[in-house]
Formats: C-alpha cells, structure tokens, sequence
C-alpha cells in the first residue's frame, strides 16, 4: 500500500469546489476539530481487539450491559479502500454517503484523505461541517429535501444538490436559487440488492422538460448524477447509465446549458470493485471523449476544468472495516435427545450433520434485527456467524470461512471431538419479537455455551446508522483500532492527527 503521510488534496479545481476549499483540504488535518476525547482508538488487529475486549469483560459478575455486544473497527481498512479508489479510479472524487454509516472517526479520517461526501439531510450536513470541512465539498444528494434543510444549507454554503422533479425546483428557486444543480436520472437498477429508482431518478423523457423549467426559474443546472442500486452486482449497468448520462448531457446542451459534472453515484462494494471500475473507465472515455470534454474540450468550452467527475461511494468504505461480536445471552435446546446425542465422527473435519436440517437447538445473542442486524430487513443481507468464543476459549482465526472453526486435533478427545461438531441452530437476537431472527438455520459447533461469543464480519454497511433502542436494549458501540502494526496504521495516525495511543 502507498504510505500517505499527508491529506491529498482533492484533484478538483472550479467553481464548486474553489481554490479555497482545495487550500483547506490540503490543510485539513488541522482544520479538522479534535475527536471526542472520550473515545479512545487503540493500534493493532481486529483480533487483537476482540481478545482485549473479552479479556475485559467477565459475564459471571459485570453489570447490566457489561456483556453487551460491541463492534471493533479497523480504520486501516477504509484507509486501504481510499488507496484502493485512487489507484482505479484517479479521476473519479469520491464523495462519501455519509447514510451508510455515519461513524465520527470513519468521517474524520474520510476528511483528511480529502474525501467530499455526499449528505442527504439537514443532520448528515451538520454532522460533516462541524469537523471542520468545507461545505464546498458536500453535495446534498437527496432529489426530495425539506425546504427547512434547503434554507440551511443556503445559509451554509453547501451549493450543490440533486434534483428529479419540477416541484424541487419550485423549491429550489424559491429557497436556493444560486444552488448548482445536478439532475438525476433513473438508471437500470435491477441488477442490484437495493433498488432506489422506485423513489429516485428523473426518467430520461422528462429530463428536457425538467430542464426547460429549470431555464424559466434562472436556475443553474451542472450535471447529471445515477445510482444503479445500492449492492450492484451486474457492472454492466454502469456501462448504460454511463450512456444514459451523456444522453442527458446533450438535453442538457439542447436546454441551454453547459453541464461539466457528472456523478457516477455508488453502488461499489468491496469484492466487485475492480470488474465495476473496469467497466467505468472505458464507458467514460467512449462516452465522454477527451475531444468534447477535456479541458477546452467543444462540449466544455466555458468550463476551464473540462469534465469533473465525482462519485457516492458508501457500502464500499466500510463494509468490511466493522465486525461485531456477539454475546450469546441463552440458549434454548430444540429437540429432546439432543442431550443423549453424541455424534462420534472419525473425520478430521467437523462434520455437517447427515440428519435433516432442522435447527436441534436455538441461540439467543444480544444484538438483533432491531439493533445491528437490521441489515437483514433494510439491506436484504444474510449474515453469517463465526465462533469467537467455544467453550470460553477464543477460538477466532479470521482466514477461516463461517462458522470458522479448524477441525479437531488428531489427539482431541472424544468431548473435545463433540464440542467441535456442527449442529444445525437457529440465531435469534435478544427482543420479544420473533422477526427478530438472525439466522433461521445455522451450523455452529455444539459445543458452544451461555456467554460464549459470536462474530460476524463484514458489519460497516448500514447497520449501525438505523439500529433501534427497541425494548430498552443499548445499542452496540465500537472499539476503534487504528488498524494491525505497519504502514496504514502509521498513516492512520497521521491523518487523524492523534498520534498517541
Ligand atoms: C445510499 C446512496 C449512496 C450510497 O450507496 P452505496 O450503495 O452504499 O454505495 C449514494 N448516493 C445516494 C444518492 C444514495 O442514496
């Protein structure tokens, strides 16, 4: 990974962004305002922190809430995916949705990397202003905004917004009328786990007529944004909302505007993002040739800058930069011979139960569908728990596949042997609601006990930002970690300014 030991300065230069608001993300370090002392970052591994973190707690004699699950974050790791977006897409800004998780330092740290982000409220904007960013690097990426919110971001600065309908820009006139304009335009988004144009997206026949009463209330429309869908999983359908764009650029042309923006909007995520940015560069440069929109460019002529292009990452960031633990607060045995039910096995493997697969035996852990696992309903995820904790013995190795557990040594015994065989369970969390499942069938080893620890990886995506406090249960916090010894750990540091631990 490439060390970098300063903010990178946004490579965007124009009326939007200004050379103030690049001056200020070079110094951004400084100008971001100190985190909140009480919250502490350690150095070191994921795993590293899971084992302080259960070294700490004692089941058998901690208070109410002492056992309560918890997340660890790994800063490295959005660290890792901003060098990672450099290296595949430089000529792409990313401005990071802050809705995917609104965590302090995961902004903090986006902020001194140079990052813009992309708000869609009043609460996401004031959030990014009070560390200290420069509104000129948020754009408020809601087509549907509260007129309250619009006057306060006009009072603000933030001058950049999307748009999809004729009343915003009613209300965009009447309430923000030197606001730049960014029209969205509905995308293919059925290759995709969260399909967003049932709410979202300008159909390209409407855009000429969007952008016609635009022209009648002296508005100033830039460019057009997508989302192909949140979790795309077809990089095709950025090919065509590529095409769709420049479809709506030449409207724009036709309208009487110059657009010089375009917002590839997100949709990335950790295991597709090279095939994705594969599949935007060339879309760019066959779509938007240099010919037309590089600086001078026939379709830039007025724009110094030639084509800027921005992007919404959210799920890509964190995804994997979160696991949570959790504690296994009861457990409720399923079938009566369970009890009698020693499966010898002369594998070394643990084996899969050969009988049919019902759950024997159910789990209760202290975070659930109303908390954490949210996911599972908002984001349509299925989650998949690891043993962290067999028998009280931290067992966690993050290399292994759910439900991460090595066979038993040659020389285990016949309890050992037992305790490391899968059973089929079910994973409720801790509510008195029966939505409230996390895994309707699971195979975990069947030695796992009341107070033992689950984990699951992969948690930085929308799960925190909507969790309830339903049923008066806390809602999980986080360890932060600068991330396992060496380089990005140091950069980390560096960039959050905070250089004892
Ligand atoms: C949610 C959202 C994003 C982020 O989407 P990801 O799939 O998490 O990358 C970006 N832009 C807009 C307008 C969104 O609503």
């Amino acid at each position: 990974m490439l060390p970098i030991s300063r903010p990178a300065t946004p490579p965007l230069d124009g009326p939007v962004f200004g050379k103030a608001a690049a001056a200020a993300a070079a110094a951004s370090t400084s100008a971001i305002a100190p985190p909140p002392p009480s919250t502490p970052i350690y150095a070191g591994s994921i795993e590293s922190q899971l084992r302080a973190v259960l070294q700490s707690i004692d089941v058998d004699s901690c208070e109410a809430n002492g056992e309560n699950a918890f997340f660890v974050a790994d800063l490295a790791e959005v660290y890792r995916q901003h060098v990672r977006w450099m290296r595949e897409l430089p000529r792409v800004v990313p401005f990071y949705a802050v809705k995917c998780n609104p965590d302090p330092y995961v902004l903090r740290l986006l902020a001194a990397l140079g990052s813009g982000f992309d708000c869609a409220s009043n609460g996401e904007i004031q959030s990014v202003l009070d560390l200290g960013v420069s509104p000129t690097r948020i754009i408020y990426a809601n087509p549907c905004k509260a007129s309250s919110f619009v006057r306060t971001a006009a009072a603000q600065g933030v001058g950049m917004a999307t748009f999809d309908n004729a009343d915003e820009l009613t209300k965009m006139a009447r309430f923000h009328p030197r606001c730049k304009l960014v029209v969205r335009i509905l995308t293919d988004d059925s290759k995709s786990a969260c399909q967003l144009g049932l709410k979202f997206g300008a159909p390209l026949d409407s855009v000429p007529r969007l952008l016609a009463r635009a022209k009648e209330l002296c508005l100033d429309v830039v460019g057009v944004s997508f989302h192909v869908g949140s979790g795309c999983y077809d990089p095709d359908s950025f090919r065509d909302a590529v095409l769709r764009a420049r479809r709506a650029f030449d409207m724009g042309r036709e309208a009487g505007f110059e657009f010089d923006l375009l917002d590839v909007g997100g949709g990335y995520a950790h295991d597709n993002f090279e095939s994705i940015a594969a599949v935007l560069r060339p879309a760019i440069d066959a779509y938007f040739p240099d010919a037309e929109f590089a600086p001078g460019g026939s379709a830039v002529q007025h724009s110094p800058h030639g084509l800027r292009i921005i992007a919404e990452p959210g799920r890509y960031y964190v995804q994997k930069a979160f696991v949570l633990a959790a504690n296994i607060i009861a457990r409720r045995d399923g079938r009566k011979d369970d009890a009698e039910g020693v499966v010898e096995h002369s594998t070394a493997a643990p084996a899969l139960p050969s009988a049919e697969d019902k759950p024997e035996v159910m789990y209760y852990q202290n975070d659930g569908m109303y908390g954490a696992f949210n996911c599972i309903l908002f984001d349509h995820q299925s989650v998949h728990p690891k043993v962290l904790t067999l028998g009280h013995d931290f067992l966690y190795e993050p290399s292994l596949p759910a439900p991460g557990v090595r066979a038993a040594a040659p020389s285990a015994s016949a309890a050992q042997r037992r305790a490391l065989t899968l059973q089929p369970c079910s994973v409720w969390g801790p509510t008195c609601d029966s939505i409230d499942c996390v895994r309707a069938l699971a195979h975990l080893p069947r030695g796992l006990e009341v107070s033992d620890w689950l984990v699951y990886e992969d948690m930085g995506a929308y799960t925190i930002c909507a969790a309830s406090g339903f049923n008066g249960l806390q809602q999980s916090q986080v360890r932060y970690t600068i991330g396992a010894e060496g380089r990005d750990a140091d950069a980390v540091a560096a960039l959050l300014g905070a250089p004892q631990y």
